[in-house]
């Protein structure tokens, strides 16, 4: 079998690289093993362009913004799913210094127009400082977004559901060969499984992991995003994605009582009414040394790419990271410096 590309992985990256590919009518083939809980799969799946304690607007955050509408609503139509919800962050203040801190930094014009200074004051909440809300912001459903590409994959023939074996892919003249097929490129897209990567294993990957909760709780806001130290997100009824943890030492995917405590802990300082835990899950966010995520040819092995270091941001990076990798393949255009994989060139041995 030839093809013009093959996928390793199938999660916020590689399902956008994917769409890229279907955009531009190139043959593709995509191997990814079936695992129940990913990042992709478990995330809350918000996109925020003020990011941080500092608060300030992220890297990009415009143009990141414009693509993360335009891609998830081309994936709405392709995949025939809603999965794009435009919902303003209700984001409670933690003290009276954080209050100050804000209306210092509404005197940033770009930054004061994601904000707005006087929400309609929510019920059943703990918000003894007050709150505001910051706009274009929102949440994508991550998991049916990869469920139901991995459908449209499946019947188009070109998903091969196994683990990648390194082993088996081998450079001939300007191919790439694995098993029996045969591609002029191959990119990866692995999400934190990277760091099994013979090729890849050099980068500086500092893994990150992350547990939420789903609880049921009647009687909240449905329609945003409620924030203090955590994030509900409204699924559908009453249901709510809570998150999340940081931990940078315990990097197995299962729960971990840690995790529980400091959600539960936060779920009751913030919440006036009764809730019921429903489930608890957990995942490895493929985080970056310099924050930034991957993007590029390897140095030395000519056509085979990486697209990963998403973090904590997969959402509102993976269609802006694709778009840059399928130019820079297709077109030559340079990578962003910020985002290149050369500037890690120097780690490379061998
Ligand atoms: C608890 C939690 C909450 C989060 N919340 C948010 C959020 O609200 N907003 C946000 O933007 N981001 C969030 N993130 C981060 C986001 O999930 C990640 O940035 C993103 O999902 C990473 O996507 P990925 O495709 O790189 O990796 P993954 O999701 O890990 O996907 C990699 C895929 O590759 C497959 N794979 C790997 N190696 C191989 C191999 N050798 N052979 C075959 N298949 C392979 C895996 O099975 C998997 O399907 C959260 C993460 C966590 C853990």
């Amino acid at each position: 079998m030839e093809t013009n590309y093959i996928i390793i992985g199938q999660g916020l990256a590689g399902t956008l690289m994917a769409h890229e590919l279907l955009k531009a009518n190139e043959s593709f083939l995509v191997i990814d093993e079936y695992r129940e809980s990913t990042s992709s799969k478990v995330a809350a799946g918000m996109f925020n362009p003020i990011s941080g304690k500092r608060m300030v607007k992220s890297w990009n955050a415009d143009a990141l913004l414009a693509d993360t509408f335009n891609a998830y609503t081309e994936l709405e139509i392709l995949l025939n799913c809603k999965l794009l919800f435009k919902q303003n962050i209700y984001q409670l203040f933690g003290s009276v210094k954080e209050q100050n801190d804000l209306s210092t930094r509404m005197d940033n014009e770009d930054f004061a127009q994601h904000v707005n200074l006087f929400p309609t004051k929510e019920e059943n909440l703990n918000a003894g400082f007050g709150a505001f809300e910051i706009k274009e912001t929102g949440w994508v459903y991550t998991q049916l977004l990869i469920e139901k590409m991995n459908e449209l994959l499946v019947n188009n023939n070109c998903l091969l559901n196994e683990k990648f074996d390194y082993n088996e892919l081998k450079q001939i003249d300007n191919y790439w060969h694995y098993k029996n097929i045969k591609a002029k490129h191959v990119i990866f897209c692995e999400g934190y499984k990277n760091n099994d990567n013979p090729y890849f294993n050099y980068l500086p990957f500092v893994l990150c992991k992350g547990e939420v909760f789903t609880i049921k709780c009647a009687g909240l806001t449905k329609d945003k995003i409620i924030k203090k130290g955590i994030y509900l997100v409204n699924l559908y009824d009453d249901f709510y994605k809570v998150g999340a943890t940081y931990e940078w030492n315990d990097l197995t995917e299962n729960t971990s009582k840690e995790g529980k405590t400091f959600l539960e802990e936060k779920l009751n300082d913030l919440l006036k009414i009764p809730y019921q835990i429903i489930s608890h899950e957990a995942n490895i966010r493929p985080t970056t040394k310099d924050r930034k995520a991957i993007v590029g040819e390897h140095p030395k092995h000519k056509n085979l790419f990486i697209l990963n270091g998403l973090g904590t941001k997969g959402v509102m990076h993976a269609p802006y990271l694709a778009k840059q990798l399928f130019s820079h393949i297709t077109l030559g255009n340079e990578i962003e410096k910020e985002i290149n994989i050369n500037r890690f060139d120097k780690l490379v041995v061998g």
